[in-house]
């Protein structure tokens, strides 16, 4: 089978079952051969995490291990600076080579604010980008610059992903998990419970490390 690889940048502060579903279901439509999550370090476009980038990683491997396409890539935690999702992409796109197709996974969310990204256009050269639905975040009215770029990448088809290795956009309906990390901290803050949001495993490391508590 022709490699295919997936990324899924995030805070991860904590990983929880949106994230997951999100990689399984991209995985999956699009015929990925593996997914790289990512944890950011210095995330250059909002507040720091509130967990260091130890920790974090520490959660997204608890959260993948059972589940043989997913991997983590610690490099952005281990790099000092800012992250920009940019230098990850030149750096996995030169390991992997010019042909393999390279797919940067999206939430709505986060691809709506794709333009303020460091050197954003840049990375439509590197990678393909995969951006999925999620609550709250409509797609329906994108900010002109991006409008631009998804009128000529626009790929109707997840198939089409396979046949060039970077420049596509491909929209996909994922089951609609209103999960985010802000609310899971805010349930741990306040002492309540984390289940089903949060994978076990995950749960059990933010009790044992007394995490995300008030
Ligand atoms: P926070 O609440 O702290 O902002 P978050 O839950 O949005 O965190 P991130 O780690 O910032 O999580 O998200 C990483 C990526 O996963 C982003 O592209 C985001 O859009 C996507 N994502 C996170 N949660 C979901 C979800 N429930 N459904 C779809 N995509 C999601």
């Amino acid at each position: 089978m022709r490699q295919c690889v997936g990324i899924l940048g995030g805070t991860f502060d904590p990983i929880h079952m949106g994230h997951l579903r999100l990689a399984q279901e991209v995985a999956e439509a699009v015929s990925l051969t593996q997914v790289l999550f990512i944890p950011v370090g210095e995330p250059p476009h909002r507040p720091g995490p509130q967990t260091s980038g130890r920790h974090r990683a520490q959660m997204v491997r608890c959260a993948i291990q059972d589940n043989a396409l997913f991997a983590i890539d610690e490099r952005e935690t281990q790099r000092t600076g800012p992250s920009y999702t940019v230098q990850t992409l030149r750096e996995l796109r030169h390991e992997l080579g010019p042909q393999t197709p390279l797919c940067m996974i999206v939430g709505a969310d986060a691809f709506l604010g794709l333009p303020g990204w460091y050197c954003w256009e840049e990375i439509f050269t590197l990678a393909h980008v995969v951006v999925a639905h999620r609550p709250r975040s409509e797609l329906t009215t994108l900010p002109v610059a991006l409008a631009e770029q998804y009128g000529v990448r626009h790929r109707a088809q997840a198939v089409q992903l396979q046949n060039s290795a970077a420049g596509g956009i491909f929209q996909i309906p994922i089951t609609a998990l209103d999960i985010s990390a802000t609310d899971v901290r805010a349930r741990l803050q306040r002492h309540l419970s984390v289940k089903y949001l949060v994978p076990q495993g995950v749960i059990h490391y933010i009790n044992e490390q007394q995490l995300f508590k008030g």
